[in-house]
């Protein structure tokens, strides 16, 4: 089955909003198997809506469309499409009355334009609005299946999970199992990690891969179905242990979760504390640490030391150190990294140092980084990197490498 997703809606045209509807939808019917052709955006006028809907019959089997269905857009989308499929509206009772309480509940004299809003398409199946008014609907003729969903993603999204997913995967005729897994990566650019697996990309078709690119990361995400070759879920094992073997080294977590996750799991399980000496950072990786529930647990604080008087005054570096080899140095680091665990009484203490740019630093071109990890017992270990792009950009992968490397030397992998 081949899909092409319709957002309604004017605020979309005028780049007021995103649209992460489709995007949302696009990804959910990828696990379903669902090969999503078109996005099409139209604004909140009925013959531009009957136009981009005429031409997606002609070219999709399911069509999607959200938004417009709401008080406030006097029901445009649902309208339309009736008008067009010369059906009905008609008044779906349940859905009265979920309105109805809803006004009871907030204590608000309820409209007659809201009142229309429990209206349906004469014969499509009511999909429940549990988080507001409008309900959606979902509809099959000879030719086509339509889904009319609401424009909140609020709304939107858990309204497809529990009962548009449900809808379509009876459709789709294919009633094997669909799962999927999320691989990331970080350290390796997405032209880097594609070309490494080129042949698995090329060669896809259960699992498929689809990579996807942002913040310096890279994901991998791979949809299985259950075949005759074994389930989903064996197939997807035996993909990611292919892809593994060529860029494992840079993979660090599956699904929904990040690096400061994945770090702050590390450190729990190993009871151990960290604390940081920041730089050019001045303090994103401390903020970035402090956002995950139970940090203090493993964080007992740290220092942001962006002047040499703070790196000496409040770190101790040794003003040879800097004399010598500068603040942008791995012996800067290093000391920073050594003092900031010292202090603190941590295991571990890192250190950040740099030119952040647009100007270089002491001769250091911008995004020229010395990463410093002290961990108790073992030698202090630096990194140094060559970051391009902003200075946002810069500092803020600073962070994230910052956490690759302690995660690398606690798990043991790095090379
Ligand atoms: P309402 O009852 O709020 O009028 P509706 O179903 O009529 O709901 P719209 O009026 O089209 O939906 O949109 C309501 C809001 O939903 C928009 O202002 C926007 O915040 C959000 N929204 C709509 N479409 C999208 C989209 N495609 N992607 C992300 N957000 C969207």
């Amino acid at each position: 089955m081949n899909a092409e997703i319709i957002a309604v809606g004017s605020e979309l045209l005028l780049g007021q909003i995103v649209n992460t509807n489709a995007r949302f939808l696009s990804r959910q019917l990828a696990d379903l198997g669902i090969n999503v052709y078109f996005h099409t955006v139209v604004g909140d006028n009925p013959d531009r809506l009957k136009n981009a809907m005429e031409i997606a019959r002609e070219r999709a089997e399911l069509i999607i469309f959200t938004g417009g269905l709401g008080p406030t857009k006097d029901d445009l989308t649902k309208d339309t499409i009736a008008g067009q499929l010369g059906k009905r509206l008609v008044l779906d009772e349940e859905a009265m009355k979920s309105i109805e309480l809803y006004f009871e509940k907030t204590n608000r004299i309820m409209t007659e334009n809201n009142r229309k809003q429990a209206l349906v398409i004469e014969g499509s199946t009511v999909l429940k609005n549990d988080h507001g008014m409008a309900p959606g609907m979902f509809l099959a003729t000879e030719d086509n299946k339509y889904m009319l969903l609401p424009g909140p993603p609020s709304e939107m999204e858990p309204m497809f999970l529990k009962y548009g997913q449900a809808a379509i995967a009876g459709l789709s005729g294919n009633q094997a199992k669909i799962e999927s897994r999320v691989l990331r990566f970080f350290g390796i650019g997405e032209a880097a990690l594609e070309s490494e697996i080129e042949d698995l990309i090329d060669q896809q078709s259960n699992p498929t891969i689809a990579p996807l690119a942002g913040d310096g990361e890279v994901t991998l995400r791979l949809t299985a179905r259950d075949d005759v070759h074994g389930t989903a879920q064996a197939l997807i094992d035996s993909m990611e242990a292919k892809i593994m073997d060529r860029v494992g080294e840079h993979f660090y977590g599956y699904d929904e979760t990040s690096l400061v996750i994945e770090l702050s799991k590390l450190l729990k399980s190993q009871n151990l504390t960290l604390s940081a000496a920041e730089s050019l950072t001045g303090g994103m990786f401390q903020q970035d640490l402090t956002s995950v529930p139970g940090a203090s647990s493993l964080f007992k604080g740290g220092i942001v030391c962006y002047s040499n008087e703070a790196k000496m005054g409040l770190v101790n570096v040794n003003p040879k150190t800097i004399e010598e080899f500068g603040a942008v140095s791995r012996e800067c680091a290093e000391e920073l990294a050594i003092n900031a665990a010292a202090i603190t009484n941590s295991d571990i203490g890192i250190s950040f140092t740099g030119a952040a740019g647009p100007d270089s630093l002491e001769g250091h071109p911008a995004g020229t980084v010395f990463i410093g990890v002290h961990i108790k017992g073992q030698p202090v270990h630096v990194e140094k990197l060559s970051l391009s792009g902003s200075r946002d950009a810069i500092r803020k992968r600073s962070v994230k490498f910052g956490f690759q490397i302690i995660i690398n030397r606690l798990s043991g992998t790095r090379k």
